[in-house]
């Protein structure tokens, strides 16, 4: 569903992505882990675009993202992303923030937009907060509530960079249960995480970054019983 192709990003002379390549089936959960400032964000960014590789390419279903040019908003919304810091408005209410992109991205009328996103809060648990405003949310159901943004595009993937850094664990909890339905009801899903339970229960292949590359992948058994590399190992278990 996506192929990843020799991806290279360098800021200034700091080369972030040094040739990532990866190929994503549909249905797969891809968990990325490793140390702070190995490009695990920066090769999420570049997936929608939002940092536009130096070199390398990207397919959605066989159609190349990168060089769209004004077809990105397409593969936006195609390649749904829910950052760590949840960026709803704070001006709407849960149900508004969801609907808001329908109404203005998709041009869908108000009632059949409504619906869509009083669904998508209920696939995440936020059906009964929908008319609260975020400051109104804890932070686990804020991050909810922008899953549920993310999901009423009808996305093809799901982008999740650090999804519940910013939570207590409490809050982590109640977020990877609805990252873990999603897994299982077929999404396919990247995801940047320290949480290696999520990694280790829902992940069909773990990607071990370092220094800009994919220095080891394979399934969660492989990766947490039989590391190749010290440095992945250590890593392992320090958030274990
Ligand atoms: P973390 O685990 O801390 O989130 P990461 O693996 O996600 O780290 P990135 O955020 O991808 O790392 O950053 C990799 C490197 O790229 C860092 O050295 C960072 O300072 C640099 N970087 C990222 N974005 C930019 C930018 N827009 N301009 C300049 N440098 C950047
Ligand atoms: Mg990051």
């Amino acid at each position: 569903i996506l192929r990843i192709e020799n991806i290279k990003k360098a800021f200034g002379k700091n080369e972030v992505l040094k040739g990532v390549s990866l190929d994503v089936k549909k249905g797969e959960t891809i968990c990325f882990i490793g140390p702070s400032g190995t490009g695990k964000s920066t090769l999420l960014r570049c997936i929608n675009q939002l940092t536009i590789p130096d070199s390398g390419k990207i397919f959605l279903n066989d159609e190349e993202v990168t060089h769209a040019g004004p077809r990105i908003n397409y593969f936006r919304q195609k390649i749904g992303m829910v950052f760590q810091n949840f960026f709803l408005f704070d001006h709407l209410t849960a149900v508004r923030n969801v609907e808001i992109a329908l109404l203005k991205v998709k041009k869908m009328d108000p009632k059949e937009a409504r619906e869509k996103a009083m669904f998508e809060l209920k696939q995440v648990g936020m059906a009964d907060w929908a008319d609260h405003y975020p400051a109104e949310l804890s932070g686990g159901q804020a991050q909810r509530v922008s899953i549920a943004r993310a999901l009423a595009m009808d996305p093809d993937i799901m982008l999740f960079d650090e999804p519940t850094s910013a939570l207590d664990p409490e809050l982590t909890r109640e977020v990877l249960e609805v990252m873990k339905k999603l897994a299982v009801e077929g999404m396919t899903m990247l995801v940047v995480t320290h949480e290696m339970g999520f990694a280790c229960s829902v992940a069909s292949k773990i990607c071990f970054m370092e220094h800009g590359h994919i220095k080891e992948q394979g399934t969660p058994a492989e990766l947490l019983n039989n590391p190749k590399f010290e440095r992945c190992k250590a890593f392992i278990g320090e958030f274990r």
